[in-house]
């Protein structure tokens, strides 16, 4: 059955079954078309990065014998690309989990504050022309989310204002433990994001303009996936920005309020 049922003119059950079937028709066709865009979008960005591997791998077919330096060039390109699909076909999987399995809360604990202190470390190893400070209240910072989707989140929001920094910025993180939730903020001296991209940064695939970045090598996925997860554990992200200032990233967590232990 895929049409629409007839609604009866006299408001009874017959006329609230008939409606909700409706209802659930127009939201499995929702899901469809859901689906067929996110496949429709996957295969695009796949695309690109597949038809470099090609061109490359072609250039190799033809010089890449006699000539060392186009040797080396398009390997590095080859490489380049493969680690691109490779986090595309990642996130990608994320994504895709994230809209049929809900992030189940309350299962599992983390501590914000211990996780977010090992993401600055990685973060200043791979970034280390750019100052990084971390600073945190006192206080617990248990959240009842799955390690998993909470360093997705914290991860994406530091690694992106490192990333989207040139060197000699400054990156500064605080977390602050309050009565009920946990509020991180991360705010960036960068390039900032132009005030018409703003009100689409958290669709999928969405980027400003991939040459203005120092590494081109992102997806456009990870804001997607941090504020689909945030949605579903309870949290608020915001971002505010100015163009060539800097942007700030401020979230806020649910707190575990009773101590697991007990
Ligand atoms: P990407 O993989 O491209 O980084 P994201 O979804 O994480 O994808 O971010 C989407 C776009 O938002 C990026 O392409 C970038 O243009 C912009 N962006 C995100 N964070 C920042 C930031 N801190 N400073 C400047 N631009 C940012």
């Amino acid at each position: 059955l895929t049409e629409r049922l007839e609604l009866p003119k006299q408001r009874d059950e017959i006329y609230v079954l008939a409606d909700t079937f409706n209802q659930l028709l127009e939201r499995i066709h929702a899901g469809v078309e859901r689906q067929k865009q996110f496949i429709s979008d996957a295969s695009h960005e796949l695309k690109t990065p597949l038809s470099i591997i090609e061109g490359h791998a072609k250039l190799l077919i033809r010089w890449g014998k006699e000539k060392p330096e186009v040797l080396e060039e398009s390997l590095g390109y080859i490489l380049a690309e493969t680690a691109r699909i490779q986090l595309l076909s990642q996130q990608l999987l994320m994504e895709a989990e994230l809209e049929e399995r809900p992030v189940s809360v309350g299962q599992e604990w983390t501590d914000l504050a211990e996780l977010l202190q090992q993401i600055v470390d990685q973060g200043g190893s791979l970034y280390p022309e750019v100052e990084l400070a971390y600073d945190r209240s006192e206080g617990s910072y248990l959240v009842g989310v799955s390690p998993v989707f909470l360093q997705q989140v914290l991860q994406n929001i530091v690694i992106n204002a490192l990333k989207y920094t040139p060197e000699g910025g400054r990156v500064h993180i605080t977390a602050f433990s309050g009565l009920g939730e946990i509020a991180v903020r991360v705010t960036d001296t960068g390039i900032g994001i132009p005030f018409e991209d703003q009100p689409r940064i958290f669709e999928r695939f969405y980027r400003v303009d991939p040459s203005r970045n120092r590494s081109s090598g992102g997806t456009g996925l990870g804001l997607a996936i941090v504020k689909k997860i945030m949605d579903r554990i309870g949290g608020i992200i915001s971002l505010e920005s100015t163009p060539g200032l800097g942007t700030s990233v401020n979230m806020t967590f649910p707190k575990v309020i009773a101590n697991p232990s007990i």
